[in-house]
């Protein structure tokens, strides 16, 4: 089995992972303070947490959002979303990810009238300086909020930071009755520009949402994509070829970003021993493992590691499986992949390291 100390070490690649979802309680409450904010359910960092935790695990996506609202009204002034975007580095870095695609949604954070530039180079400011002398590389993906209609303003925002930290594109928020084809103008513009898509689907959506990302809005990686599960039969010996969408997960290792404790939160999964991330591996799916909201799902990618390397059995190849497969599908260029490459590969393919002996 393998210890939480190793699975820490151990060099990490995480995907999904958004800034307003991973605060420290603690500075939450500080900036809560520091703004005259009186809406907080508590002012004590270790309630707020479990608070938090609370809310989240009410076994349903919309509920799961509420806790959002606190989170976000301690990130409207540039200095408060620089803290926020620097601690998620810092938080990263010591939980041993060298690199990581952290999201925000700049809509989110205009209620006291900063512009979406001043948001953007506030989380890109942030993710620098905490990153800084730490091992670790964080850029940024913009997302646009589903349910409303701005994601061809935030698209053209993000293509304006393409060459500053932006590295992507997303659309999150309530899924059910939003699907991808909503905002085919921004992924369009997405396609003309070769810029890279992620998008939120199948994470409480069926697979049609899947299908849509993939087919008419060019996303290569896929938020969650837990419908696709049910697209895979039964019985192995059915052939897969049945499924025309999951030919197409295999046949270009389009990315699935899993995030199992956020997943049995919102009532995707009943249990961890049901989430299909170990089925996915085995089929040759392209899994990755993330921890999409730190604080609300109370974790870290080692203690996502862990709860699936105690509940499948998992060795360290499956690890080193599951962190190839989020480096293969990051949105970075060849020669930085090809450098990450080298940190896992000598610390994976390196017994001693494995083994803690070193
Ligand atoms: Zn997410």
């Amino acid at each position: 089995m393998l210890s939480p100390e190793i699975i820490q070490t151990a060099p990490k690649i995480l995907l999904h992972d958004h800034l307003d979802g991973g605060l420290r309680p603690s500075t939450i409450v500080q900036l809560a303070k520091d703004s005259e904010i009186k809406s907080l359910p508590t002012y004590n960092a270790n309630e707020l947490g479990d608070w938090m935790t609370a809310t989240a695990d009410r076994k349903d996506l919309e509920l799961y959002l509420e806790a959002f609202a606190h989170t976000l009204s301690v990130m409207q002034n540039q200095d408060a979303i620089y803290r926020v975007a620097a601690e998620c580095a810092e938080d990263l870095a010591d939980d041993g990810i060298i690199y990581a695609e952290v999201r925000f949604a700049p809509e989110l954070h205009l209620a006291n009238r900063l512009s979406v530039p001043q948001v953007i180079e506030s989380v890109l400011a942030g993710f620098q300086s905490g990153s800084e002398g730490r091992g670790i590389i964080v850029n940024a993906l913009i997302c646009a909020i589903r349910s409303n209609s701005r994601s061809k303003e935030m698209m053209e925002f993000a293509l304006q930071f393409r060459s500053k930290g932006v590295v992507g594109f997303d659309i999150a928020g309530p899924e059910i009755g939003y699907p991808p084809s909503d905002h085919l103008e921004a992924f369009h513009l997405a396609m003309e520009s070769d810029f890279p898509v992620t998008i939120h689907a199948g994470e409480v959506g069926g697979a049609i949402y899947i299908q849509e990302a993939v087919e008419e809005c060019g996303a290569s990686r896929i938020g969650h994509g837990l419908g696709l599960q049910y697209e895979i039969p039964s019985n192995e010996d059915a052939g897969l070829g049945e499924s025309k969408l999951v030919s197409l997960f295999l046949d270009d290792q389009i990315a699935l970003e899993l995030c199992p404790t956020s997943n049995l939160h919102i009532g995707a999964v009943d249990s961890f021993a049901e989430h299909p991330i170990s089925r996915f591996l085995e089929l040759g799916l392209c899994a990755t493992i993330n921890t999409d909201n730190r604080l609300m799902s109370n974790t870290c990618l080692t203690k996502e590691l862990q709860i699936c390397t105690e509940t499948f059995g998992w060795d360290i190849s499956t690890v080193y499986t599951l962190m190839r497969n989020a480096l293969s599908s990051s949105f970075i260029p060849t020669d930085l992949k090809e450098d990450l490459n080298s940190v896992l590969s000598d610390w994976y393919l390196t017994p001693s390291r494995v083994h803690g002996n070193t």
